[in-house]
């Protein structure tokens, strides 16, 4: 691989911070904070770190922390505190600034659901933290959710010992309330569903139900930070580790004072609760808060812009190969940045998408493009198929969108030959 020099890492930082905004604090963190020499310990367990051209997933360790938030992190780490003393004060200080009621760092969106269910459910009745979810009898338990906002993190409501029921139309929402029921779930990013957040806000508040929004992967805009919570949602869950830039293991609940105090008492360090498992340390906390603040810092319009010339450098290098047409694509809700399509004709680039991204992981420096290359959308909003290679370029650091160029371009000359 091309080494990417020190200085002209520090040019392109100083170049986006020129620009008015701090994307460059995407830089590196030998770049401006001197990091204590540490042991390469991906090094020393033979694991290979790859460039991200994929985005915020999980699996492939989410996002990375801005140095801001690595150093944040580093101060705190050194120093013992009481845990709920900083939970309280990291709460009240999100919810000011997030222009909410109340604040709850979690070990990430999923723990954020779970908490969010166990707090409408235990309400106000101490036996019922540590009785939940085996010891339901005289706890109200069922969660409303739209059909098509069923998904892969359904399992953290029914942790809780709820049960889902599905329902379509708004008429068939209106009839499903009971004495059972203990919450309304909302999917922010899902694709289908008939009822509009709106009205599913307005008949769980009729029925006297709070209504909880997943918005994990929904930042930016900025602005959605607070939107949902203004629009009525009593509940809003976002991932720490995706758009924020916070620990992987972290996570925002966000909404009413009363189920926040509620959602705390699920939690850890509380032992004998369905929270326990899900610690965050001093470590998330501060780096969440940390993240929260350098987000707010950030400017929507210049984070886009900056995507977008990552984007067109890649497009304008791949387009020189035959038959390559490459085009922006931003999803509608999550994950709600410039994304690069790369199309080509198989005919004469002999190659699957699929087998694309396999090439770029196996490559040098491994790189990861988006999981929805070669096949069905991996996330919400993004499309697939077998000759469409997609990549994500906000994780990329500075120089990045030049490597990754450069080999797709390799990748798909070569192809030509085969
Ligand atoms: C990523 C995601 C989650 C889980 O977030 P974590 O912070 O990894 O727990 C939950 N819901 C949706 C819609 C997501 O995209």
């Amino acid at each position: 691989m091309e080494p990417i020099s020190r200085r002209k890492l520090l040019r392109q930082g100083s170049q986006v911070v020129a620009g008015g905004v701090c994307i460059g604090c995407a830089l590196p963190a030998n770049a401006s904070t001197p990091a204590a020499s540490g042991v390469d310990y991906y090094q020393r367990l033979g694991v290979t770190p790859f460039i991200n051209a994929a985005g915020t997933y999980t699996i492939l360790s989410a996002s990375t922390m801005p140095d801001e938030v690595q150093a944040a992190i580093a101060l705190a780490a050194k120093r013992p505190v009481h845990l709920m003393e900083l939970h309280k004060a990291a709460g009240e200080y999100l919810a000011r600034r997030l222009r909410c009621e109340g604040a709850l760092v979690t070990s990430g969106a999923a723990a954020a659901i779970k908490l969010a269910t166990a707090a409408c459910i235990t309400r106000g009745n101490k036996s019922a933290v540590i009785n939940i979810p085996t010891e339901m009898q005289g706890l109200k338990n069922e969660v409303i959710v739209q059909k098509a906002h069923r998904y892969d993190y359904d399992h953290a409501i029914r942790d809780c010992g709820a049960r889902l029921l599905d329902v379509e139309t708004l008429d068939e929402y209106e009839r499903a309330f009971s004495e059972r029921t203990v919450m309304t779930q909302f999917f922010n990013a899902a694709e289908g569903g008939r009822i509009s957040r709106e009205d599913w806000v307005r008949v769980a508040h009729k029925h006297g139900v709070p209504c909880f929004n997943d918005a994990a992967a929904d930042v930016p805009p900025i602005s959605n930070l607070w939107n949902y919570t203004e629009m009525g949602f009593d509940l809003v869950a976002f991932s720490g580790g995706k758009g924020l830039r916070g620990p992987q293991c972290s996570g925002l609940l966000l909404g009413k004072k009363d189920l926040i105090d509620a959602a705390q008492l699920n939690n850890s360090p509380n032992s004998n609760t369905i929270g326990r498992g899900m610690k965050v340390g001093k470590e998330e906390i501060i780096g969440l808060v940390a993240a929260v603040d350098w987000f707010l810092e950030q400017d929507d319009a210049a984070m886009e812009a900056e995507y977008r010339k990552r984007a067109a450098l890649i497009a304008e290098r791949v387009k020189s190969v035959p038959s390559v047409e490459a085009r922006v694509f931003i999803p509608p809700v999550a994950n709600h940045v410039p994304h690069l399509l790369i199309t080509y004709d198989m005919n004469g680039i002999k190659v699957s998408a699929t087998e694309v991204m396999q090439r770029m992981r196996e490559g040098t420096p491994r790189i990861e493009l988006n999981p929805s290359t070669g096949g069905g959308p991996a996330s919400v909003g993004l499309p697939g198929g077998s000759n469409v290679i997609v990549v994500g370029v906000w994780m990329l650091q500075p120089g990045e969108d030049e490597i990754v160029a450069r080999r797709l371009q390799e990748v798909l000359r070569s192809a030509m030959k085969s």
